[in-house]
């Protein structure tokens, strides 16, 4: 197949959907109330449709992994249900998110008449085994410990690391590496081509290395935000836009001489990024995602509010990164 990114479909566009797309503050994360959310996501993202764009979909599953995560240590304590790593926990929220949006995105179209149909892609991600990260694991997964329990469970588990994370407790924490390749991008355009709208790398995609000819999956997070850049990039989509609960990227966030920023150019944007304006682990990827995106030739990366998505698409709300 040859180079996607050089065959931009004008009206392709990857949204990236923030954790409050699933879960809402003080929510437990009952299927009841996860849905409720899709639920609601779901008509701004048919909006989308309306306007008649091609939608790929993209989302987080932070805490959603870290349920999953408890849920096969329980059962390995409880019924001695051996537990499963981190990529097959991750390939498990990509499904199960994957089916509330396309039975709730389905839904919504159906009533509003619109002959289209919503499809998920478990989706792996290749990245380099030689990334730094996996030399300083950074990003905390699953619940949190006592300092007994986590020594105990690094005894058992050989590789695993535990910090002591900002006061609340001891957290195993893995390496976030950088996403390089969706190693499903052509599948993924060829179903956007047949007409369907396609839900992918959920959770920033399953983290997979390749040595020798094999692909194997790794214990390790990868950014949503980073993730979706690779995968607008590579299908070949024209924008990217990230819906999340701020209703955009703001300088000096949280103080009173904070400033909105709207219409920017990403080499603008990289100098406030290098300037420390937005938050690792938050603001940060998203911005350097939209970064990217437009510096490997996509039209126009935008950071929005998720309840705004229309505005957001049409420019008149967000922050706009452009060539
Ligand atoms: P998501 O689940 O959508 O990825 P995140 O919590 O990772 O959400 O990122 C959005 C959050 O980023 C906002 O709620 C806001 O508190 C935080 N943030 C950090 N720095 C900034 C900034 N400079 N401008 C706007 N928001 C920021
Ligand atoms: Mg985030």
């Amino acid at each position: 197949m040859e180079d996607m990114k050089d065959d931009r479909d004008p009206k392709l566009m990857v949204v990236a959907l923030g954790g409050n797309a699933l879960l809402r503050r003080g929510q437990r994360g009952s299927i009841e109330e996860q849905y409720g959310n899709v639920t609601i996501t779901s008509r701004w993202l048919a909006d989308l449709v309306d306007e008649g764009y091609r939608l790929v979909i993209t989302h987080g599953n932070g805490p959603q992994v870290g349920a999953t995560l408890l849920r096969h240590e329980a059962g390995q304590k409880l019924y001695g249900i051996p537990a499963f790593p981190m990529d097959v926990c991750g390939a498990e929220t990509q499904g199960f998110i994957g089916y509330m949006i396309q039975q709730t995105l389905r839904n919504e179209l159906k009533a509003r008449g619109l002959d289209k149909y919503v499809i998920t892609v478990v989706t792996r991600v290749i990245v380099d085994e030689d990334d730094q990260a996996f030399e300083n694991p950074t990003k905390p997964v699953g619940p949190f410990y006592t300092k007994d329990e986590a020594e105990r469970i690094m005894e058992g588990h050989p590789g695993f690391i535990f910090i002591e994370d900002s006061g609340r407790g001891w957290r195993r924490v893995v390496p976030s590496p950088d996403p390089k390749i969706i190693a499903e991008r052509y599948a993924i355009r060829t179903l956007v081509d047949a007409g369907f709208i396609v839900v992918a790398s959920g959770g920033g995609g399953i983290p997979i290395v390749e040595k020798d000819n094999e692909a194997k999956g790794v214990e390790a997070v990868i950014d949503k935000d980073l993730a979706g850049e690779r995968l607008a990039t590579l299908i070949g989509a024209s924008r990217f836009v990230i819906l999340t609960d701020v209703d955009a990227a703001y300088l000096n966030y949280g103080t009173p001489s904070q400033k909105r920023l709207g219409v920017i150019e990403a080499g603008e944007l990289e100098g406030y990024y290098l300037e420390g304006h937005f938050k690792q682990g938050s603001m940060g990827p998203k911005v350097l995602a939209s970064i990217r995106f437009v510096r490997n030739g996509g039209s126009e990366a935008a950071i929005g509010a998720l309840n705004k998505a229309l505005d957001v698409v049409k420019g008149k709300a967000g922050t706009h990164v452009v060539p």
